[in-house]
């Protein structure tokens, strides 16, 4: 596919091949951004935030219910598209299309409500005679940088409160999925996006992203993807805002007395969906040792029925991973637990990009899989004797971004809402829960900021406060 450069379809001789995960076959490939390019989407999108910015909220709010219907209408080739780049299965994939129009159809209500408050001018001495209020204007040109798990729905994630807001917007997929970004640029066009508010620019991060992320003339970078990315942005961004949406190895606490069948589900559909390359994976499992044995002989079980395999398949439950070298680490951390005591209860194995769900037990805390954050098909299960011990656990990470746990006493849920260090605490669900209007972000080095289509506008927009003397 070409890229979309203000408007315009701009290819180049210097091309990046996107890549079938399961089976390493060529997909498409997309052109490398020349430094013109750049500089074209840049310069257009600072006229396109002043149409932006003109355009009033009902006009925002029809680009963005057009946008959801066009995703709609199109699902299949969008879904089609996303298995063969991301290597998801077709189920996730048509899942992540629809869950796209809806964050666009979230984004056209929110749009109609942006507005600020009156201040209370007479609360301050010798201010009785001050009127004033703020409000909120959008921030101007917002760069997207997004990773390669979910690309639309993360890309949406960042697309349509920008809209919403009234900012013109420049994407940077990355190379490993650019083609459903690409996609969206073409459906946010014929919904009526202004040409010059809309770029995405193809190229690796570490050039064409990192010339975007250092542009004074750009106002936010809105980022979604690893820890250590996320810290080059940030050293690189100078004085623009920044919303970092990190890593993180996220973490569930089974109390004793619970539906060791539900805690069991949630632990499946947090660890292996999309094969476990989710920023809220399942991946450190707390379960009390009156109870360990139980869950361990019910998840063992379960994970060993995933159906593994060719994600185009109706029945595969879970596809490869995005690339070999990957698959290739991934199974290096689970023999680094086994080398330094876990037990593994299955899976540990691969075959090219097919990584099997694993089961890890007794995992030592100095492990990678228990320090960082795996992005794999591979959860570690681990007792605890008290919740003190659990939560300490659970807590002892770099990262924060969702932690869950099951629980059917009313105090440890409140001990663990209170004390756990994370964005989201999911009670009686698994911590990959997320809903697409709630403010969702991480403590620590999970990340700066918060999304949700309501916070990501929060932060996608400067307060302007007025105030004015009456007589
Ligand atoms: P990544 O950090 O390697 O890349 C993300 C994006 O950054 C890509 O578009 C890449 O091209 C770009 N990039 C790379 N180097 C850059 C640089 N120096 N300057 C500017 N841009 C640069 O992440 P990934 O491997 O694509 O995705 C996996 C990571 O994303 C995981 O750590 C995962 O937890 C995280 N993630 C977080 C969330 C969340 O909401 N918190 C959601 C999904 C994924």
């Amino acid at each position: 596919m070409k890229m979309l450069v203000a408007g315009k379809w701009i290819d180049r001789p210097k091309k990046i091949e996107v890549r079938f995960p399961y089976d390493g076959s060529v997909v498409d490939n997309v052109p490398i951004a020349e430094e013109e390019d750049i500089e074209t989407a840049i310069s257009n999108a600072l006229e396109g935030a002043k149409i932006m910015k003109k355009t009033p909220a009902w006009q925002r709010a029809e680009i963005l219910l057009n946008t959801a219907s066009l995703i709609l209408k199109n699902k299949e080739r969008i879904a089609q598209t996303l298995v063969l780049e991301v290597g998801k299965t077709i189920r996730e994939a048509t899942a992540e299309v629809e869950r796209t129009a809806e964050i666009f159809k979230l984004a056209c209500e929110e749009a109609k409500r942006i507005h600020g408050e009156t201040l209370p001018f007479d609360s301050v001495k010798g201010s009785e005679k001050k009127r004033g209020y703020f409000v909120r204007e959008p921030v101007g040109v917002v760069l997207a940088i997004v990773p390669f798990n979910v690309p639309l729905a993360l890309c949406a994630h960042k697309v349509a409160p920008a809209i919403a807001a009234g900012n013109s917007i420049i994407v940077k997929p990355t190379s490993q999925t650019p083609l459903n970004a690409l996609i969206l640029g073409e459906l946010l066009l014929e919904a009526g996006m202004p040409p010059q508010a809309i770029s995405v620019l193809t190229g690796p991060g570490g050039s064409v992203g990192m010339r975007l992320v250092r542009d004074e003339r750009i106002r936010l970078v809105s980022f979604t993807g690893s820890v250590e990315v996320g810290k080059q942005i940030a050293q690189n961004a100078g004085l623009k805002k920044l919303s970092l949406e990190l890593g993180s190895n996220t973490p569930l606490i089974v109390c004793d007395g619970v539906d060791i069948d539900r805690a069991v589900h949630a632990t499946i559909a947090g660890g292996f969906s999309i094969a476990g390359q989710v920023c809220i994976s399942v991946q450190r499992v707390f379960v009390h040792k009156n109870i360990y044995r139980d869950f361990v002989d019910r998840l063992v079980e379960r994970v060993e029925k995933i159906k593994v395999g060719d994600p185009r398949k109706e029945e595969t439950q879970m596809g490869p991973v995005i690339d070999e070298q990957n698959a290739e680490r991934i199974v290096d951390w689970f023999e680094e637990a086994r080398d330094k005591g876990a037990k593994v209860a299955t899976g540990g194995t691969r075959e090219y990009t097919l990584v099997q769900p694993t089961v890890l037990l007794e995992v030592p805390t100095s492990t990678k899989i228990m320090t960082e954050e795996l992005f794999g098909p591979g959860v570690a299960v681990n007792s605890f004797e008290s919740l003190d011990e659990a939560i300490n656990l659970a807590n002892s990470t770099r990262y924060g971004l969702q932690a869950g746990i099951f629980t059917n006493n009313i105090f440890e849920a409140m001990k663990a809402i209170e004390e756990l260090q994370f964005g989201g605490v999911i009670v009686n669900d698994g911590p990959r829960y997320r809903a697409d209007f709630m403010p969702y972000g991480g403590y620590k080095e999970s990340g700066i900021g918060r999304e949700g289509v309501r916070f990501a506008i929060e932060e996608m927009t400067e307060m302007k406060t007025v105030v004015i003397e009456i007589r």
